[in-house]
């Protein structure tokens, strides 16, 4: 139905006729329901759906070639095809498990299964250890800055899943920023973490979207894979904890993600 301001809305309706003397049907008895919502999610998914399938496939396909590659070659002398192929073989299977993480959690936030097993830990020491397969690939520099010696009370493992994605979302949409900044602040209330990139930024109307689930920006045919659960992941991780999480970003110079958790270091 199309409404007086043009909005097109969903319109579920149920009913029955109710009947004069003679037995002609002459009023209808119902009720009428704006699904406009339900039935955008629903679109959503079956989107998401094919884009999953699709972008599982690519791995997949890099993979069976690699393989059979290998395979074809695996009489001859070792040699640097053979080395790269592996690599690459490693590298599509990490990319395949990912994708295939994100959903396995997806499905247990959806069932409420996700418990935080919060303790107490010091919040530099943990990102200085975390992240390591980007500082191993010696191509981008992590800065670390904040106090030492911050204590936090959380979910150790799922916190450094949030930074985590921060960071591999930095490098995968931020390639040529070679430095990200992590910085963690603290006041009474609250403790940031921020991970800042130096690359080409995001467009204002998309940010509000990304933490939505099955969002991603367009990037048809510029080889990023993911689903588009990551930052979904990181804001019903960061909720749980009773935190917020945001996003700022200037065009041309870059995007900083943060989360705060509550500071419960003075209670
Ligand atoms: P995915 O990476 O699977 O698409 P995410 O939920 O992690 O899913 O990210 C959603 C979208 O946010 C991405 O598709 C990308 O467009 C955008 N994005 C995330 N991090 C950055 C960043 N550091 N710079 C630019 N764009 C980003």
């Amino acid at each position: 139905m199309k409404w007086r301001d043009g909005s097109v809305h969903w319109i579920q309706a149920h009913g029955r006729p109710r009947y004069d003397e003679n037995g002609n049907a002459d009023r209808m008895v119902g009720m009428t329901l704006d699904i406009t919502e339900k039935k955008l999610f629903e679109q959503r998914k079956d989107d998401f759906l094919s884009i999953a399938s699709h972008e599982l496939k690519t791995p997949i396909t890099v993979l069976k070639a690699s393989l059979q590659l290998l395979d074809r070659i695996k009489n001859k002398p070792f040699s640097d095809i053979h080395l790269k192929l592996i690599e690459q073989s490693g590298k599509n299977v990490e990319k395949m498990a990912e994708m295939v993480d994100d959903l396995l959690n997806i499905r247990r936030l959806n069932e409420g299964q996700i418990q935080l097993e919060k303790e107490w830990f010091n919040l530099y020491d943990m990102l200085s250890q975390s992240c390591n397969h980007v500082k191993l690939e010696d191509e981008y520099s992590l800065i670390l800055q904040g106090d030492k010696d911050l204590r936090v009370f959380a979910d150790e493992h799922r916190i450094d899943q949030v930074v985590i994605n921060f960071v591999n979302n930095a490098v995968k949409y931020a390639p040529l920023s070679k430095e990200i900044h992590i910085n963690m602040e603290s006041s009474e209330e609250y403790i940031k973490v921020s991970v800042k990139d130096f690359g080409k930024g995001i467009e204002k109307e998309l940010l509000p979207k990304l933490f939505d689930r099955y969002y991603r920006a367009d990037h048809s045919g510029k080889g990023y894979s993911g689903l588009g659960l990551g930052l979904y992941i990181c804001s019903e991780i960061i909720k749980k904890h009773g935190g917020n999480i945001g996003v700022e970003s200037i065009i041309g110079e870059g995007s900083t993600f943060w989360f705060t958790i509550p500071n419960l270091n003075k209670l």
